[in-house]
């Protein structure tokens, strides 16, 4: 689930205070290329029994597409691992400022600092350029923000830092966490499971919103066939989202915890 730290709506303490009123007993907050609001998250969850997953979300692009990928017990305070992310982080600003300049060129003028009034301190990405169209009466909701100008095909849409699948995972794995695939049915990374079982992948995120019960079964089958954890989640970011689901609306195998935390022995080991 995402928080402040980059594209979600609540603060991390806030996500641990609705994952108890929903009765969680495990989240994992996979905010896009930082781990910034894990410490804030894993206080507010102190003495709880809620345990709080430090986790990443890296997404890729470069000649395979788009592949996304959660790492989980990565560690915050691993330095190689905080010059990468930051900069991911940098890169990120600077596709967003690109992503302005095209945008001005369409003849949809945004103030850069409404921009990064959206993003406040966390990680800035798409959805703080969608928040500052939809301010500005551009589009009417947020998802038309995508679909007419900053979506994969849309005119002022500007590519991702270029990262390779296998450097996600390396990045992942060298910070002591696991790396799991993201939405592979979704996202259409199927085809690309087998080259990333053999580059260190550990799981695949079976359990999510979008994919439907036979998707699920195929990739549980993957999962078992290729000795991957099989994962899920949410992807929370906010309330009342109407393009995310709501947070603990998606069941996990709670023994996929254990599993992870197996092979991060095995990664360490
Ligand atoms: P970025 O990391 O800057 O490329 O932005 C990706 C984020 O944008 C995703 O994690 C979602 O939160 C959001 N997003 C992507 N596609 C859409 C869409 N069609 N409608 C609403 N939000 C979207
Ligand atoms: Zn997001």
């Amino acid at each position: 689930m995402h928080s402040t730290a980059s594209d979600g709506r609540l603060t991390p303490t806030e996500v641990v205070q609705l994952a108890l009123q929903r009765g969680l007993t495990a989240i994992a907050l996979t905010d896009h290329d930082t781990t910034d609001g894990v410490a804030e998250a894993q206080a507010a969850a102190m003495g709880t029994g809620l345990e709080v997953i430090a986790g990443i979300e890296i997404n890729t692009e470069s000649d395979d597409g788009d592949v996304h990928f959660l790492g989980y017990f990565v560690d915050p305070n691993d330095a190689h691992f905080q010059v990468h992310l930051a900069t991911l982080r940098d890169a990120r600003l600077g596709r967003a400022r690109r992503m302005v300049e095209k945008l001005a060129q369409l003849g949809l003028p945004l103030d850069w600092e409404r921009v990064q009034f959206f993003a406040g301190e966390g990680a800035v990405g798409r959805p703080h350029v969608a928040r500052a169209l939809l301010e500005r009466g551009y589009v009417t909701t947020l998802s038309e923000a995508f679909e007419k100008y900053i979506g994969h095909e849309g005119p002022a849409y500007v590519p991702r830092y270029r990262l390779t699948p296998e450097e996600a995972i390396a990045a992942i794995r060298a910070a002591g966490g696991v790396a799991v695939l993201a939405h592979p049915a979704a996202a259409g990374t199927i085809p690309l499971i087998p080259r990333l079982a053999a580059a260190g992948l550990d799981g695949l995120e079976v359990y999510y919103p979008e994919h439907t019960p036979e998707e699920r079964e195929t990739l549980l089958g993957l999962a078992r066939q290729y000795n991957l954890v099989a994962t899920g989640g949410s992807d929370f970011h906010a309330p009342d989202d109407p393009d995310h689901a709501p947070l603990g609306s998606i069941w996990v195998p709670p023994e996929a915890v254990e599993q992870l935390k197996e092979r991060v022995k095995q990664t360490v080991g």
